[in-house]
């Protein structure tokens, strides 16, 4: 049996935080398909297709060293849907602190209600990028501070330029 799991979020833009979590729930699953939400109403800096080719270009390299088949798809359903949409049992998060850990209980324990079947399994962050924040990432780059710390150095020059403004 193939194991799927789906790992959704913003990924506005991707960070270290995010690539810890790909990285490590990819030595867990046959398949890892990370869903980019593209919620209308939901603004992002960075657009669908920027969001998914930034994902991709990092998760290159990663196919071989884990084993693991991962794939980058937009989503604009609801999270359970695009779960069965990809035959995925498995809903991955990453937890930073106990304010993540609040909100992504209570998703999963409504997800499990929609869908019993599908399990959401939860990797904590690793100590060096647990307080690392997409949001907050933006903002400091927006004001021409230093975020190497925070982003794949592949992409640095990319999320600097587009968070800076016009
Ligand atoms: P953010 O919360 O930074 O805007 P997302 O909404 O894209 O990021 O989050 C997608 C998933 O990645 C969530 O499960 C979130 O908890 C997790 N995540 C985000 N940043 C980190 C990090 N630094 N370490 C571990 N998990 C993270």
């Amino acid at each position: 049996m193939i194991r799927t799991a789906f790992y959704p979020g913003s990924f506005d833009p991707v960070t270290l935080g995010h690539l810890d979590i790909i990285t490590r729930g990819a030595k867990l699953v046959d398949r890892l398909i990370i869903g980019v939400g593209t919620h209308p109403g939901k603004v992002s800096t960075f657009s669908d297709t920027e969001r998914v080719e930034m994902l991709e270009a990092v998760c290159t390299g990663l196919i071989e060293k884990c084993q693991c088949d991962i794939e980058v798809e937009t989503y604009n359903n609801l999270t359970i849907d695009a779960v069965n949409d990809v035959k995925a049992t498995i809903i991955l998060r990453g937890l930073r602190n106990g304010s993540d850990f609040d909100y992504e209980n209570q998703l999963a324990g409504m997800n499990k209600e929609l869908a019993p079947d599908i399990e959401t399994v939860f990797l904590t962050s690793s100590p060096k990028y647990r307080h690392i924040n997409a949001t907050l990432v933006r903002q400091i780059a927006s004001m021409g501070g230093d975020i190497s710390a925070f982003v794949p150095a592949s992409l640095l020059e990319v999320i600097k330029q587009k968070c800076l403004p016009t």
